[in-house]
């Protein structure tokens, strides 16, 4: 990477020329997979905001761990075993700095921003919630913020309530004010939605539900690879991400929580490495973190997920989100010119998710038709089933960019979409 150099980009004549501070072609070269050819054409890869792809500094870090110092954690004395310890928890107080958390011990490993809630919902949620107590959502949740406070609710006899959005795919914030009362109990809500792109204006909603007393949880899978996380600024009680949206291996994530809460929460699960002492008669708890992170945990991916969080922020968040924005100006433009499309998700503040559909034609044909030119969109549901009712539709097919995408891409995205009305329209 030369972070000095300067790319510009030209394209449609009405568009402005958009500067950026990265070196977008060497950055491609950091990302192997990128290279594949897919139906005889290079890969054009749009399914970032359901994954994104790892650049060979991660993959090398994987392969590296299991070379040279797999072992398992925090028993061990050997040498091995003493390296990947440390390993493991110079990443812990990596992703504090990340969302910075006070305290390092506020940081649990989990395998994924669903796991994450789950904890909460099954922990907190199970002790301090009772009957008649109400739970807010918002109606662009993902199913992973939803489904654990339906369970929660239905086994404490808890009401679920939530916050209604406009056409744009904005929260309407009056609604939301007029369902806080003194039975609110809990509050988990979505940074950024993964199906709109919507970014929404959690310090308020975290203020607002303080003030009657509720906690907060807050689902940053989308928001965390976009921009800059503070949780002491948010002030949010719990928030919840999953690394392999931020360039990072699959299958891992953490959950922060504030310490007083965590550590008046019950475990989540049983088993080695969560424990003090047991006897058959009684086992007295771990402290904070280990009390919820029972048995081995995902080593490898821990250790690797250090150098996906170095990685951004060498690029920079501020320069990827300036970068990502021109990418969906552009694209937002360039589909406004096709007839029949139609946005689902005009937020102001968005980040790079165009969700789109068009008069006349299934997203999943567009899905199909568009991979057979190898560019990889994501259609259907997004997960988001209530939220795509809310707009009545079945789904949309969805563009979502990282940094390593670029215009000429996006040019082929047109192209390909041009051509799958030609054939359906
Ligand atoms: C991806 C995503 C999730 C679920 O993340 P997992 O890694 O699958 O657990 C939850 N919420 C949002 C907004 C997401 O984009």
């Amino acid at each position: 990477m030369s972070p000095n150099s300067i790319i510009w980009v030209g394209y449609f004549s009405k568009i402005a020329l958009m500067k950026t501070s990265l070196d977008i072609a060497s950055i491609r070269n950091d990302f192997p997979i990128l290279n594949e050819v897919i139906n005889g054409k290079q890969l054009v890869y749009f399914d970032n905001a359901a994954t994104t792809q790892k650049p060979r500094l991660v993959l090398d870090a994987l392969s590296g761990y299991y070379e040279h110092y797999n072992a398992n954690i925090h028993r061990g004395i050997h040498h091995l075993a003493e390296k990947a310890t440390a390993a493991f928890e110079q990443t812990r107080k990596r992703m504090q700095s990340f969302v910075n958390a006070e305290f390092s011990e506020e940081i649990i490993f989990t395998y994924g921003t669903t796991d994450g809630i789950n904890l909460v919902a099954s922990t907190y949620g199970r002790k301090f919630l009772k009957e008649g107590d109400e739970v807010i959502i918002s109606t662009m949740e993902h199913h992973s913020n939803i489904v654990p406070w339906q369970m929660l609710c239905e086994e404490k006899g808890c009401i679920l309530k939530v916050i209604p959005i406009d056409d744009n795919g904005d929260l309407l914030m009056d609604e939301y004010e007029k369902l806080l009362t003194e039975r609110t109990k809990f509050v988990s809500v979505v940074h950024v939605s993964n199906s709109l792109g919507t970014i929404n204006p959690i310090k308020e909603i975290i203020e607002k539900a303080h003030a009657v007393g509720a906690k907060v949880l807050i689902d940053g899978a989308q928001a965390s690879s976009h921009f800059h996380i503070d949780v002491q600024d948010l002030g949010c009680d719990f928030y919840a991400l999953s690394l392999h949206k931020i360039y990072g291996p699959t299958g891992l994530g953490i959950l922060y929580g504030k310490k007083d809460l965590l550590n008046a929460m019950p475990p989540y699960r049983g088993g080695g490495e969560m424990i003090k002492e047991v006897t058959f008669e009684k086992t007295t708890y771990n402290e904070l973190p280990y009390k919820f992170e029972a048995g081995t945990p995902n080593i490898a991916d821990v250790v690797a997920a250090k150098y996906a969080l170095d990685y951004v922020d060498t690029l920079g968040k501020s320069n990827i989100a300036t970068y990502e924005n021109g990418l969906l100006k552009y694209a937002t433009e360039a589909v406004s010119e096709i007839e029949g499309l139609k946005i689902i998700g005009k937020a102001k503040n968005k980040v790079s998710v165009l969700s789109f559909v068009i008069d006349g034609i299934h997203h999943q044909d567009i899905g199909v038709l568009l991979d057979q030119q190898g560019i990889a969109v994501r259609t259907g549901h997004h997960c988001t089933q209530p939220l795509m009712n809310r707009f009545n539709i079945t789904g949309t097919s969805r563009a979502s960019f990282a940094v390593y995408n670029t215009t000429e891409e996006i040019d082929l995205l047109i192209k390909g979409l041009h051509k799958v009305k030609r054939m359906l329209g």
